[in-house]
């Protein structure tokens, strides 16, 4: 399980609850899942990276971000396979992810084997992780979790399970974590920011950075949504002057519902909720 035993290395320290990573394929896997994720939707083109990212952010645009070039095609019917785990847990988890489907033109087709294009593992010592959109088909990464749902258990409280599910299966239609947003400005105080994560999730400096800092070359976007259901908390500690977003969101905000409607559009228009 190479692919993710870089980040998730079983000697690490465990991520700090309630923090999750992107999972990206493997450096040399980089090019191949590009090519990939055109192949599934010619849409995925980074010339439509460039010709977007330049203008300013329509204001009236919607929130959360996406890399595009990861979209799978519209109206995709997209198999899900439990690795391993509690059938309790499976039911809760289906229930959860497939709100994503009132508002996106996906579907999301449980109890698939393990062929399927989204293979879920449990293990407590890995967190919360996901790859994100087209990749989790990448051939490269069959017979491997693409997501880990490491903190749910039968008895885990319904605001926790709809905050790590909604969140997850974001990545796994595309989305990115909306603190990375490119418009996102949250006043970082870096110097703490890299002390906190290096000491909490034992991550480095070049990690950190990628994780929490950067901004991402999400081609759509809105403006920054701090109600999204992909945002990562922001405490007050590691900002200037007092910035903060409390550790709340466990619902898909508005914007979450109107943006991925706009990635993943109805024929009619019209979404489901
Ligand atoms: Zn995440």
């Amino acid at each position: 399980m190479e692919a993710f035993d870089a980040v998730h290395a079983a000697d690490e320290p465990q991520p700090l609850k309630g923090l999750c990573t992107i999972v990206m394929p493997e450096a040399h896997l980089k090019a191949f899942a590009f090519q990939h994720a055109v192949e599934l939707n010619s849409a995925n083109h980074p010339l439509a990276l460039e010709q977007t990212s330049d203008g300013p952010p329509d204001p009236q645009a919607l929130s959360a971000a996406m890399e595009t070039f990861r979209r799978w095609p519209n109206g995709m019917r997209l198999r899900v396979h439990f690795m391993e785990g509690d059938p309790r847990v499976h039911r809760r988890v289906e229930e959860i992810a497939l709100e994503w489907c009132k508002y996106a033109n996906v579907e999301f087709i449980f109890g698939a084997g393990p062929d399927a294009e989204i293979r879920i593992a449990f293990n407590p010592r890995w967190g919360s992780w996901s790859y994100m959109g087209t990749d989790c088909s990448l051939p490269q990464l069959a017979g491997r979790p693409t997501m880990n749902l490491g903190w749910l258990t039968p008895t885990t409280p319904e605001v926790e399970y709809r905050r790590v599910v909604l969140h997850e299966f974001g990545h796994a239609l595309g989305l990115v974590h909306e603190h990375l947003s490119p418009v996102a400005e949250i006043p970082w105080d870096e110097k703490k920011v890299i002390a906190y994560y290096k000491r909490t999730n034992g991550w480095n400096e070049d990690y950190i950075r990628a994780n929490v800092l950067a901004r991402s070359k999400a081609d759509a976007f809105t403006r920054f949504d701090p109600f999204s259901i992909m945002l990562y908390p922001v405490p007050k500690e590691l900002t200037i002057g007092g910035f903060e977003i409390p550790w709340s969101n466990s619902e898909l905000s508005a914007l979450d519902r109107e943006f991925i409607g706009r990635m993943y559009p109805f024929a009619n228009g019209a979404s489901f909720g």
